[in-house]
């Protein structure tokens, strides 16, 4: 791999750089945005869903309220009369003496309904408004199924041990309830119906509950979860495909940076016209090879090639002939010696070789080689004209001629300036340019 191969290998490697922190960023944003989508539907959810059962049980704290309410106004009264029926038969339990039954003047049977019979017609199980139903229970009830049921007697524990209220979701006769039971204390009045009761006045004897049917809101739960569900989906869609398209257009742009920059770069140290590596870097790439060679102990040469009469060539063919003869030039140098080590414009019509690990002989050699190539290439400048050109080259190298760069340049500069002394078309070395001949290969 010659030096531009592995600058362009660096640059791609720069490049594919910056594509993959731009792939890691992207990966970083969709897992970001993924979260937070999660988490906001979590949120969202559990906040709604958590409204609903505030409202659940709010439901059924007004509905227990407006029970208890009610038997109190019936307690009050020590009971209230109703007319007999399938229904509303005179209660065994209270005895007749205390004017349980009585019959109006035109002839209608009444007999008292304590609270809870009342109740229970009004909102009992059988009875029951839309969506709940109140149910009395007890240890020792006197009405047959109003005995407690599994979560009623975990209920009645708690509320004998201390709690006021006690409510939960829960299973009833195989639907789905939300259930609040309060507790029923025995007063005296109570012994009316429950004379036979062991309890004492003032011991709980059982709960006033009430059942809120939970399918209209298991229903408003189900479509929170979907509506959540659907709305954070579309948004999170939405978002991808935002990360997707920035990030594409993002791509796009770091592709077009790097090009850019590749470019500048190019400009920046190459010489527009030839194409080979402008005289700034000639210093650069002096300093490091001259340094290596030193560290390494070995060799280091440099050739100074100037074109023959260029002044000629413009004055017969004019400016822009000339350049082409540069162009052309050098895009024949840069095609054969493609593996040299650097090729460099250092002037006007001259040009720099700079051969790394290369010996004074190696050196002269492909001076030799780039003189012999030159003079036999036919340079076309237009359909109808063309022009032979020639180079004149000095050759200096390290450690002989000098040992820093001044020193090695002004070798390949007086070496030069021989061959052109010894009439051009030639190869100098810059022994020769202490004294001995030019070399001149041609026939
Ligand atoms: P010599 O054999 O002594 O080198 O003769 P020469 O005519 O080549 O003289 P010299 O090297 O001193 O002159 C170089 C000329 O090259 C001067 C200038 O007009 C021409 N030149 C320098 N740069 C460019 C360029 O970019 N394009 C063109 N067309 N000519 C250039
Ligand atoms: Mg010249």
């Amino acid at each position: 791999m010659n030096k531009s191969e592995q600058s362009s290998t660096e640059k791609q490697l720069k490049a594919a750089n910056s594509i993959q922190r731009l792939k890691h960023f992207l990966w970083t944003a969709h897992v970001f945005w993924l979260t937070l989508i999660v988490a906001l539907t979590g949120w969202h959810i559990w906040h709604d869903l958590a409204e609903i059962d505030r409202l659940v049980n709010r439901e059924a704290n007004i509905r227990l309220q407006t029970a208890n309410h009610v038997r109190k106004w019936i307690v009050g009264f020590g009971g209230v009369y109703a007319p007999v029926s399938d229904v509303h038969k005179p209660n065994p339990y209270i005895p007749e003496s205390v004017g349980r039954d009585v019959e109006t003047l035109d002839g209608r049977q009444l007999t008292i309904a304590n609270s809870i019979a009342a109740l229970n017609s009004i909102m009992g199980k059988e009875n029951r408004v839309v969506g709940a139903f109140i149910r009395f229970t007890g240890d020792d009830p006197l009405k047959p199924g109003n005995e407690p049921d599994e979560w009623e007697s975990m209920a009645l524990d708690k509320l004998r041990a201390g709690k006021k209220t006690v409510a939960g979701y829960t299973e009833f006769e195989g639907r789905s309830y939300y259930r609040m039971l309060q507790p029923l204390a025995l007063k005296p009045k109570c012994y009316k119906c429950h004379s036979y009761s062991q309890y004492k006045v003032g011991d709980i004897v059982g709960g006033l509950g009430v059942h809120v049917d939970m399918v209209v809101y298991s229903d408003a739960r189900l479509g929170i979860i979907r509506t959540h569900m659907i709305s954070y989906f579309v948004m999170w869609l939405i978002g991808t495909l935002g990360i997707l398209f920035t990030g594409k257009r993002w791509r796009h742009f770091l592709q077009r940076n790097d090009e850019l920059q590749q470019q500048l770069q190019d400009l920046a140290i190459h010489d527009p016209l030839t194409g080979f590596l402008n005289r700034h870097q000639a210093d650069l790439i002096f300093d490091n090879e001259l340094a290596r060679a030193k560290r390494n102990k070995s060799y280091l040469s440099i050739l100074i090639a100037d074109i023959d009469n260029f002044k000629n060539i413009n004055d017969t063919y004019g400016h822009l002939a000339g350049d082409k003869v540069l162009e052309v030039i050098s895009s024949e140098l840069g095609n054969k010696l493609r593996e040299s080590d650097y090729m460099i414009r250092y002037g006007g019509d001259e040009l720099m070789f700079i051969l790394t690990d290369s010996t004074h002989a190696e050196s002269i050699k492909k001076a030799e080689l780039i003189r012999s190539m030159i003079s036999e290439h036919t340079v076309k400048l237009d359909e109808n004209t063309s022009t032979h050109i020639t180079l004149s080259i000095g050759a200096a190298s390290y450690p002989e001629h000098g040992s820093t760069i001044k020193e090695l340049i002004k070798a390949a500069d007086v070496a030069l300036y021989k061959a052109k002394e010894g009439g051009r078309n030639q190869v100098s070395s810059a022994e020769d340019a202490s004294g001995s001949q030019s070399m001149n290969l041609d026939p």
